[in-house]
């Protein structure tokens, strides 16, 4: 704290893991001796990205990239193009990367870049304009043996493509440097879908432990991105039903659930008319929406009764208050999609009253899983099929599923999740840093 001061979002990322992990260190003292190491980025990049806009205005915008931890393998982790995009948020992200890379099982070390640019309201020549002048200064320090990065927050499949594009101009090589690329240029199918059906493949694994399914349980969502989008099409799949979705000006709440063609219109909405979520209130009758209001102290969203909660948008915004409301609206297995949605009390509050919490850096491992995926048919110069990807996903998903539920088990924590994954995520950084002669 002494260090970085004015980073609250990396000091709760740092104070979770540490907070959890300390039994390994009655067992392996002389692991403790890597604490300061691991909290400490190998590296951080900053710079100016400057762009014109349609009006020919020059805006200058600041640029990171966070190489946190190669222990494993190269840096990987997503781009955030967010006006919110600060340092704090940018460390807590790649410190999570690290621990989420190492349980998926493949060789990929943890990073995580970004801007505070904000594509909301932004033309594609625009956005085309920020993407190639951030990828300018980047594509120095990126590689596809150094850093992969992929999407995140506000970087989809529009702004890979002008980066991938920009990488192949200035380097002129064409590798897999980005993930989450066009298919038609090297990208893996399934890889939008990974992280949503990942998360909802978790779950599944989560409520098998007891003996339950999907099948006819009422399931909240937030966002209305990505993840979002392709969780509530895993769980409608398996016989769920998704009953709310949000973005940041406020949720909507469909008694009737929302089914497929429902989500057809979602995602034409958000990925192509680049609309707000309100306009599904006023195209289905069955649904109410609520405006986001500041100045309340919780998401009413997270007051609605489910059997399920998946919190697929954005960091902290599960508080304390909302866990309580939705242990008091009966729900039984919170899993997280998003990156560090739930704020420590909030997790602490669910897993009080014995809710299963399934912590994001395991449960939203699915995408990076299939970055990974997309770099080693890119390393092999083919594409696998989409049952090919999607039953190597789903056994990543069980298989870290297995870690976390085992490791927690061992050392003391059965059923806590948290502690499972922290765990074994670090042994095997810490195993590969002094192997590595850290
Ligand atoms: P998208 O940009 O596709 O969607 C983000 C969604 O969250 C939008 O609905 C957005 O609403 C909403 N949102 C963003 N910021 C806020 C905010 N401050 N308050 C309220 N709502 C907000 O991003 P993704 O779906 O890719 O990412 C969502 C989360 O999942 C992030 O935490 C990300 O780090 C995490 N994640 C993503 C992975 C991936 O593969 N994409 C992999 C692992 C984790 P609006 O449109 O109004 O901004």
């Amino acid at each position: 704290v002494k260090r970085d001061p004015d980073q609250p979002e990396f000091h709760q990322a740092v104070r979770e893991v540490l907070e959890t992990i300390s039994p390994v260190f009655d067992r392996h003292p002389a692991m403790a001796e890597l604490l300061p190491l691991i909290t400490e980025p190998e590296r951080v990049i900053q710079f100016r990205v400057p762009w014109r806009d349609r009006n020919g205005n020059l805006q200058v915008n600041r640029g990171y990239r966070v190489q946190m931890n190669s222990a494993l393998g190269p840096y990987k982790g997503g781009l955030r193009f967010h006006p919110s995009v600060n340092l704090s948020i940018l460390k807590f992200l790649a410190f999570e990367q690290v621990f989420k890379n190492s349980l998926t099982t493949l060789p990929m070390g943890g990073g995580k870049g970004g801007a505070n640019f904000d594509p909301k309201g932004k033309s594609d020549l625009e956005v085309m304009a920020f993407c190639q002048s951030f990828m300018t200064e980047l594509s120095r320090h990126i590689g596809q043996f150094t850093d992969v990065p992929a999407g995140d927050i506000g970087v989809g499949g529009r702004e890979i493509g002008f980066m991938f594009g920009q990488y192949k101009k200035v380097r002129n090589e064409f590798v897999g440097v980005l993930t989450g690329k066009g298919i038609e240029y090297g990208g893996s199918l399934i890889r939008p879908e990974a992280t949503g059906y990942g998360l909802v493949y978790f779950v599944q694994e989560m409520l098998a432990t007891k003996s339950s399914s999907l099948k006819g349980k009422t399931v909240l969502v937030s966002g209305s991105g990505n993840v979002a989008q392709y969780a509530t099409e895993k769980v409608t799949q398996l016989g769920g039903k998704v009953v709310t979705l949000s973005d940041s000006s406020g949720f909507i709440y469909d008694k009737d659930g929302i089914d497929a063609e429902k989500l057809a219109f979602v995602m034409d909405l958000k990925n192509v008319k680049r609309g707000r979520i309100e306009e599904y209130a006023k195209k289905y009758r069955s649904a109410t929406f609520e405006a986001k209001d500041a100045s309340k102290a919780h998401n009413p969203l997270w007051a609605v009764k489910a059997d399920v909660a998946l919190p697929c948008a954005t960091q902290n915004e599960v508080m304390e208050e909302d866990a309580k409301n939705l242990v008091a609206g009966g729900v039984q297995v919170v899993g997280e999609g998003a990156n560090m949605p739930c704020s420590i009390q909030a997790t602490n509050t669910l897993l009080a009253n014995k809710v299963l919490f399934a912590p994001g850096k395991a449960s939203n491992a699915g995408g990076v899983a299939c970055s990974g995926l997309e770099m080693s048919q890119n390393s092999l110069r083919l594409s696998w099929t989409r049952e090919d990807v999607d039953s190597r996903l789903h056994n990543i998903m069980k298989e870290i599923h297995h870690a976390a539920y085992s490791t927690a088990e061992e050392y003391g924590a059965p059923g806590n999740y948290v502690v499972g994954s922290n765990i074994a995520g670090f042994l095997k950084v810490a195993r590969a840093m002094n192997q590595q002669g850290a």
